[in-house]
């Protein structure tokens, strides 16, 4: 069992200009097993998140509980926790083995020939086991990074933190390792925090998301949850790639005025929102529908700017009017054919889009 609590965490730095809080009441239980991604911007708080789980950097505020215990004051090589950082931090004078081998030497009494054995079957679980006379010098980058994961594994940690640990890689390696690290969280069943500013690695990896953003926590939800359902501005704008698109508008009656268009809402949906006025209307590329005529509600003219082919779909540049900066995305499929320059009708359906009070950025439907 290891169940992680942060509890009101806060963390503040003392700088020339004054107090600058990294980390603001932040808190999350985080169930046995589970496999949490810690998400936000530069700057916002996540790894001294991590590393006040880790014992690295002190708690100003608030409780940090494993199973319960309270282990803010214990030290970091007492909390049974196993950190990996992107840099790998590996010793380049030792070994694979030496390497895996060092902290379990320097921090337990464990004998010699149970470390060998442990370290010999990470690096086996690892596939790394050809490597382990080797040093880091003469390996790749994907193999530093088992020999790093190799290093928390033989420690049989109850928590693993992890600070961007696939921050090195390229795009190949960094998706294939993902895919690996999610195999052995699985088999290994360890309770694991895992820092990100890729929204990839936390939208497939993790059970749930936690999304900082200036230190405050802003949703702790499954990435289904955060991708479709979004607490706020904040996270409907930073998870999901292309972002959602946002226009600005004014309730009246049952109808949204923006700068572009009119919105016509559902008497459901004037319930919902009344009482805000500034309401911010969101909707994502991929719900945007290219319809032939306008006879249904919310149908807007608008003319395409740019397509960028990706494949499998396209992202389109579109704009309400050409003589204004005032592009939306959609996505479309492959299949379809759009040119820069053409009129093209769009659909904002109503299920599909998301309502903020534009004041406060809170979702309000
Ligand atoms: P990044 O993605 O860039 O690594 P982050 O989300 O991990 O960023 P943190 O490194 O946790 O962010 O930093 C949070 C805030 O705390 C930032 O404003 C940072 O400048 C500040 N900060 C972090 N460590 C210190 C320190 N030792 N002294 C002063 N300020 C610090």
């Amino acid at each position: 069992m290891a169940q992680l609590t942060l509890d009101e965490v806060t963390k503040t730095f003392q700088d020339d200009d004054g107090e600058i809080i990294a980390v603001d009441e932040v808190s999350v239980d985080i169930e046995d097993g589970e496999f949490l991604c810690v998400v936000g911007p530069s700057g916002c708080g996540k790894s001294t998140t991590l590393r006040m789980i880790a014992g690295l950097e002190d708690i100003t505020r608030g409780e940090i509980r494993l199973d319960g215990q309270i282990i803010n004051d214990q030290p970091p090589a007492r909390r049974n926790v196993a950190m990996v950082f992107q840099s790998y931090a590996l010793y380049p004078h030792m070994t694979v083995r030496e390497n895996m081998a060092f902290g379990l030497e320097e921090s337990t009494d464990m004998p010699d020939d149970e470390i060998n054995e442990r370290v010999e079957q990470a690096c086996k679980d690892m596939g790394i086991f050809e490597l382990i006379d080797r040093k880091p010098g003469e390996l790749s980058g994907g193999q530093q990074q088992r020999v790093a994961l190799g290093r928390a594994i033989v420690r049989d940690p109850e928590v693993f933190l992890m600070d961007e640990p696939l921050a090195n890689l390229d795009a190949k390696l960094k998706a294939e390792m993902r895919t690996e690290l999610q195999e052995l969280q699985h088999d290994l069943d360890v309770t694991t925090v895992y820092v990100t500013h890729d929204q990839t690695e936390a939208m497939t990896m993790s059970d749930r998301i936690a999304i900082l953003n200036d230190g405050v926590l802003q949703q702790c939800a499954t990435p289904l949850e955060c991708y479709h359902e979004p607490n706020n501005l904040f996270v409907a704008g930073f998870i999901g790639e292309p972002s959602m698109n946002f226009f600005p508008m004014t309730l009246e009656g049952s109808t949204l005025k923006g700068e572009w268009f009119e919105y016509e809402l559902s008497d459901e949906t004037v319930a919902a929102v009344e009482g805000t006025s500034d309401i911010t209307l969101g909707i994502r590329p991929e719900d945007i529908e290219f319809v032939q005529s306008d006879t249904s509600p919310n149908v807007f003219d608008s003319t395409v700017h740019v397509v960028e082919p990706r494949g499998n779909e396209n992202t389109a540049h579109l704009q309400f009017d050409e003589s204004m900066d005032d592009q939306f995305i959609a996505t479309v499929g492959g299949m379809k054919q759009l040119k820069a320059g053409q009129r093209v009708k769009v659909r904002f359906p109503e299920n599909a889009i998301h309502l903020f009070d534009t004041e406060s950025g809170q979702a309000i439907r």
